[in-house]
């Protein structure tokens, strides 16, 4: 069930801040999102793949659809020829692998990196280490990755309470972008997003500079996991 009072507020209180709402429907059905759509929202954000496919082909096809999952390389062609933005690169590989498909596909898929900034061990992403690997990796076959568009960061704070911890996290990945930004190699006109905030985080990560939030409980009731869809 769609929240529609809790969308027009958000999405008032995010235009005035230049902020873009991602509507995370994972595991909800087709017909709340098309609710949604019919009240404007077009950015929908999906974390399986097998899902956002059968999404894709039911729903209206101006839909900008946001993968924010952990992706596995085998499975990005399945997406590539409509995908949007992926959010959460955290891999050279997984890179060339949407390079590739995109090719095929005769587009240009745009990504963002995502890192690790949460302290949790669970949580996916790379760190400063693996970030700079990953970097000269780019650096030096540039070339032969024009289909792919780096636009970005992506990250996820802890789960916790601690509100003095998740403004530190999301100050990180925000230097992490600003120091990305003099990166000569990355586009500088295109390098502008900063994918931050949930429904529990997201005026904190707006506050550290979010360009972009994922929010699905706040605008669709919680999910159950053990009855998917
Ligand atoms: C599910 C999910 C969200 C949305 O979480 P809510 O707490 O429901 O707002 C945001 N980002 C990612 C990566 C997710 O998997």
């Amino acid at each position: 069930m769609v929240n529609v009072a809790a969308w027009q507020s958000l999405t008032a209180e995010l235009q005035a801040k230049g902020v873009t709402l991602i509507a995370v429907s994972k595991t909800k059905p087709a017909s709340d999102i098309q609710e949604m759509y019919a009240l404007g929202q077009r950015d929908f954000g999906e974390n399986y793949v097998q899902e956002l496919v059968d999404k894709h082909a039911q729903l209206p096809q101006d839909i900008r659809w946001h993968y924010i999952g952990h992706l596995q390389s085998n499975k990005v062609k399945y997406i590539a020829p409509f995908v949007h933005l992926i959010h959460a690169v955290d891999s050279f590989n997984l890179l060339k692998e949407i390079n590739k498909q995109a090719a095929k596909n005769n587009r240009t898929i745009k990504v963002l990196l995502q890192m690790h900034i949460a302290d949790e061990e669970t949580k996916f992403g790379m760190n400063n280490t693996e970030l700079v690997e990953f970097l000269s990796y780019y650096e030096s076959q540039q070339a032969e990755l024009q289909h792919v568009q780096i636009c970005g960061v992506m990250g996820m704070a802890s789960f916790t309470d601690d509100e003095v911890k998740i403004k530190r996290e999301f100050a990180q990945l925000k230097n992490i972008f600003d120091n990305l930004l003099h990166s000569a190699f990355l586009l500088k006109d295109s390098f502008n997003s900063i994918s931050m905030g949930m429904s529990s985080d997201y005026k904190i990560a707006i506050e550290e500079g979010s360009t972009m939030v994922r929010i699905g409980s706040m605008l669709f009731g919680e999910r159950q996991y053990n009855n998917p869809k």
